[in-house]
C-alpha cells in the first residue's frame, strides 16, 4: 500500500513539522507509518520522503538510495556526484549542520514537485544527530549525494523546497533537462 505524495501549494510542504517523542516513535502507529513511507518512496521511486510529503507535519523522514541499481546514470555520473549506496533509515527529529564550507552544484528534483528539476547548491559534507525508529540517538557523517539527500530532506521538515535554494535559471521540466542540459539523469532525487 501506498500513500499519495501531496504537491507543492499544499501549505502543509511549507508548515514547521513538530518533533515527536520517543514514546510517540515507538507506538504502533509511527511504526506503520514507517512501513507506508518505505513503499511510498520505493514505488515512486525516490530516495528520501519526508513526512509532510504524505501530508503528515511531524519531523520524520525514511531514506534509501539504491545508487545504481535503477538508475540511468552512468559510472562516471555517480562518480561525480560522489553518489554510492544508502541503505535503508529512518531520521526522527533531526539536527544538520555543514561541515566545512565547500558546496557543489547539482540538478535535483523532488516528489512533491513533480517532472521538474533545478540545479540546486548544497553542502558538500554534513553532520546529522538525530533519533532512529528505536528513539534511539543516532549521528550520522555525510558526504556528496547522500549529504544532498539529508540536506533536501531535513528541509522538507523545515518548510523548504528544493526550489528556494536552487539556481532559479536552471528551472525545468526533467524531459528538457536530458534534452538541453546534457544530463542522462533524468530527475535529481529520484532514482530513474
Ligand atoms: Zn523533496
Amino acid at each position: 500500500m501506498t500513500l499519495p505524495i501531496v504537491q507543492a501549494g499544499n501549505p502543509v510542504l511549507r508548515a514547521l513539522a513538530r518533533e515527536l517523542t520517543r514514546e510517540e516513535i515507538r507506538s504502533q502507529e509511527i511504526q506503520e507509518l514507517i512501513e507506508l513511507m518505505r513503499e511510498t518512496m520505493r514505488a515512486a521511486p525516490g530516495v528520501g520522503l519526508a513526512a509532510p510529503q504524505i501530508g503528515a507535519s511531524i519531523k520524520l523522514t525514511v531514506i534509501e538510495d539504491e545508487a545504481g541499481e535503477r538508475t540511468k546514470m552512468t559510472r562516471e555520473e555517480l562518480d561525480a556526484r560522489e553518489r554510492y549506496p544508502v541503505p535503508f533509515h529512518v531520521l526522527f527529529n533531526p539536527i544538520i549542520e555543514p561541515v566545512g564550507d565547500e558546496k557543489v552544484e547539482f540538478f535535483e528534483g523532488c516528489l512533491s514537485v513533480a517532472g521538474y528539476a533545478g540545479s540546486t547548491s548544497r553542502f558538500r559534507s554534513v553532520k546529522v544527530s538525530a533519533l532512529n525508529e528505536h528513539g534511539d540517538e543516532i549521528s550520522i557523517n555525510a558526504k556528496g549525494w547522500y549529504a544532498r539527500i539529508l540536506q533536501h530532506e531535513i528541509d522538507h521538515l523545515n518548510g523548504i523546497l528544493y526550489i528556494d535554494r536552487m539556481d532559479t535559471r536552471t528551472f525545468t521540466t526533467g524531459e528538457n533537462k536530458v534534452r538541453y542540459w546534457n544530463e542522462s539523469e533524468k530527475l535529481g532525487l529520484q532514482k530513474d
